[in-house]
């Protein structure tokens, strides 16, 4: 088999964790390819795929900040991304030869709390960006109960609700927390270089589960809150991991070895 390689593309790029998961699962399955950073400047988008394009051994890339909404402009929209999700975060290279956008940061999400029974019950979004559409997206296809969404922006917050016809609140950050099944954090907060996320997680019942999307670092003081009050939790890395794997399986046409994944955490630093 010829040479194949895979990339992911964003500006920044360089703290990027992909190539290092995506790069650990080539080696184990002895797999001839490679996946590698690329800095890829919003004005230089249209340039980077004509380039890519051209080359048979490029399967496709991961796409991340600042790209994931603009990027579905160069590909084929064949799911209907745009009017559902709004952003891709893979173009795939398809058997027919066509370049494709997808989005496994739903499935990522969904796989660590997908023997959870949801379905109405109220859930806690924190923050309103990308990664909060990928999530909001997931619950209203779960078919959860109201949705209470915290965002530094209220009318962002407002704004998603209505996008994906979930019944619910928009609040600013700092309101106190309604009782909530499942809180999950898709802001920046808590992130290294970022201010914490302060809550006060009292109002949430025995039986609630905190996931935060954060994985940099891993512990952050949100789910130390959480597990101080014996809270389940859910880091950042579970669903780091599980869009991976969605994203590798259909760039290299093979699962990774997930029951290698306790490796895998440790060497990311988790
Ligand atoms: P984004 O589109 O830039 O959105 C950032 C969000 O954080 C917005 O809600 C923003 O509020 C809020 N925010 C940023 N700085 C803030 C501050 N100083 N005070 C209050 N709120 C602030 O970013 P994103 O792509 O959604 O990513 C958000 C986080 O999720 C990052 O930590 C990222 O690493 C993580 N993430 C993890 C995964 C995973 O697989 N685990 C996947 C995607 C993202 P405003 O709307 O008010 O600006």
């Amino acid at each position: 088999m010829t040479h194949i390689y895979a990339e992911v593309i964003g500006d920044p790029i360089a703290h990027s964790k992909s190539p290092l998961i995506h790069g650990f699962w080539l080696k184990a399955l002895g797999i001839d390819g490679d996946y590698r950073a690329m800095h890829v400047a919003p004005d230089g988008l249209g340039d980077y795929f004509a380039a890519r394009r051209a080359d048979p051994a490029w399967r496709g890339c991961n796409i991340t900040i600042p790209h994931k909404l603009t990027a579905l402009d160069h590909v084929e929209d064949r799911g209907g991304v745009r009017g559902t999700i709004g952003a891709i975060n893979l173009a795939l290279v398809v058997e027919d030869g066509a370049l494709i956008g997808t989005n496994t940061d739903v499935g990522g999400f969904y796989a660590p709390i997908a023997d959870l029974d949801l379905a109405d019950a109220p859930v806690t979004v924190i923050g309103a960006g990308g990664a909060a559409r990928a999530v909001l997206f997931a619950l209203s296809r779960i078919g959860v109960g109201p949705v209470t969404v915290l965002n530094r922006n209220v009318l962002k917050a407002a704004a998603l609700l209505s996008t994906f016809g979930l019944k619910g609140q928009a609040l600013p950050l700092g309101a106190p927390l309604p009782a909530a099944s499942l809180l999950v954090n898709t802001s920046a907060l808590g992130m290294a270089g970022q201010p914490p996320l302060v809550v006060d997680l009292s109002p949430l019942p025995e039986h609630a589960l905190v996931y935060d999307l954060v994985y940099a670092p891993l512990e952050t003081p949100l789910l130390a809150a959480a597990r101080a009050r014996d809270l389940d939790t859910v880091d950042g890395l579970e669903m780091l991991i599980g869009q991976a794997a969605l994203a590798f399986e259909l760039l290299f046409g093979t699962a990774p070895p997930r029951e290698r994944d306790d490796e895998l955490r440790a060497l990311l630093g988790g």
